[in-house]
């Protein structure tokens, strides 16, 4: 049962122990962005007091930008960050349910990618499996897609369900996938949409407590995070992915949460489309037992780990399997058909989207206006397509936002029409924009084109994004 949990944060009346030079009394704003600007160390009392001024409007935009910028350039420790994420958890409810469920609450959050469709996937497919998948997503953050965002270009998606709502969605469908709140770790909600437009998105801390927070509230015995490593990650060099991915072990052990960490390769888009509806539309082509194999492959390894390490399974290939059933036999669709109607999408055309073509479901979604191919300039075999550049494209002609709370545009987007490894003949088309507004510009065709990386190799099969997995036990 869904029911209200830790209250929001009070400011506490003492600060706790002060390595950072100040008194123990409670310190102000400023002098709490001065002391992490210089290097210096927050206690538990200052965190909580930062985390208080942010949920009562006692912090301006203006500090909270600077707080956000000083942890960005100075970082925190396993302590400060452990703390930062229990006080984002704590400034909403803690979400319960039926104790007999406790093994199979599980969940996957990405660090963000390009093209990342997995959790659509994934969620229903788990549900499908026999779990319980209260997911707490995220929208787009700097040039990263967001689950959210792709799932409220369905008409009627609601993202924004009470925890009376998700318990009775649980029970009935097994996933729903939902945003922070007013109720669900409101904290987060704010920093996350001021960290989206000042710059400071890429840092180690406030990763873990923005993605660790969301799911302390969630109950879950098990989560597996996705960390992106690679051109278009928040992090492009693997050891900063790793140490990311060690934190969010370590954090997470401290909340007596089992994470493992999965990293994964983001240098090319994940699938072949990139932007909300038509990510959509790959989603269920996937959970059609079909779709790009890059991603139906990281559905199916990720989907195993979290049936594995939540003693739903034995192995991981043995997870893997079922999960790759429950794509194939169509009972991953369903639960998804059923996930948009119980999130409000109407029942007939949740029916339509997933049992239509692909062309039909084209159809049903809202799409940009126009569309523009782009011709390979040179033979080759395609090394790589950038997501990076792709992304940034994608991000000025609407499809992320600028200034927190901007609307974006659902149909902007991009259809890669070639794969990883294969031959492309001169002026053959190799990608499909999507776009509402004038055309592309030379300037943002030309970054395109820098996207195409072709060489002179024997084609090649695209290697599986997976790189490794990192252990709760090994690592915590
Ligand atoms: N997902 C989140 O929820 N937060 C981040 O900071 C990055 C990805």
């Amino acid at each position: 049962m869904a029911a209200p949990g830790t209250p929001p944060p009070s400011a506490p009346e003492t600060a706790g122990a002060d390595s950072g030079g100040g008194s123990g009394e409670n310190r102000q704003l400023p002098e709490l962005i001065r002391l992490k600007r210089d290097g210096g160390h927050l206690s538990e009392a200052d965190i909580r007091n930062f985390v208080h001024a942010v949920m009562d409007g006692g912090a301006q935009d203006t500090q909270i930008g600077a707080m956000l910028m000083a942890i960005r350039l100075q970082g925190m420790d396993l302590e400060e960050t452990s703390v930062l994420t229990r006080a984002l958890a704590e400034s909403g409810q803690q979400l319960e349910w039926p104790k007999a469920w406790h093994q199979q609450l599980v969940d996957k959050h990405s660090t963000g990618g390009v093209g990342d469709k997995v959790s659509l996937v994934l969620a229903p497919a788990l549900a499908a499996c026999g779990c319980k998948v209260p997911m707490i997503s995220g929208r787009s953050l700097g040039h990263t897609g967001g689950t959210l965002d792709k799932l409220e270009s369905i008409p009627g998606f609601s993202v924004t369900q009470s925890p009376e709502q998700m318990l009775q969605i649980l029970e009935e469908v097994g996933c729903c996938i939902v945003g922070q709140s007013k109720k669900l770790v409101p904290a987060d909600g704010i920093l996350y949409a001021a960290r989206d437009v000042t710059a400071t998105v890429d840092s180690v801390p406030l990763i873990t407590a923005s993605i660790l927070s969301k799911k302390a509230v969630e109950g879950l015995s098990t989560l597996v995070v996705d960390v992106k490593f690679g051109g278009a990650a928040v992090f492009p060099d693997q050891e900063k992915a790793r140490e990311l991915a060690k934190m969010l072990v370590r954090v997470g052990a401290g909340l007596g949460l089992q994470v493992a960490a999965a990293l994964t390769a983001m240098d090319n888009p994940l699938g072949r489309s990139v932007g909300h509806t038509l990510e959509v539309e790959e989603a269920l082509l996937c959970l059609d037992g079909a779709g790009p194999p890059d991603l139906r492959d990281l559905v199916i390894r990720l989907g195993g780990a979290i049936l594995w390490l939540s003693g739903q399974a034995e192995t991981q290939d043995q997870g893997a399997a079922r999960v790759a059933a429950a794509l194939d036999d169509g009972s991953a669709l369903r639960r998804f058909q059923l996930m948009l109607s119980a999130q409000g999408v109407d029942p007939g055309l949740a029916r339509a989207l997933c049992s239509g073509s692909p062309t039909q479901r084209r159809q049903l979604l809202p799409h940009a206006r126009e569309q523009e191919e782009l011709l390979a300039p040179a033979d080759g075999i395609v090394e790589c397509v950038r997501a990076l550049p792709l992304a940034r494209v994608l991000h000025e002609l609407g499809a992320g936002r600028s200034q927190a709370g901007q609307p974006i545009r659902p149909g902007v987007g991009a259809e890669l029409l070639v794969d990883v490894g294969q031959w492309l003949s001169r002026g053959t088309p190799w990608l499909r924009v999507h776009l509402d507004g004038p055309a592309l510009s030379s300037q943002q065709r030309r970054t395109l084109l820098g996207a195409l990386v072709l060489s002179d190799r024997a084609p090649f099969k695209a290697p599986s994004p997976f790189a490794e997995l990192i252990l709760p036990t090994t690592t915590a």
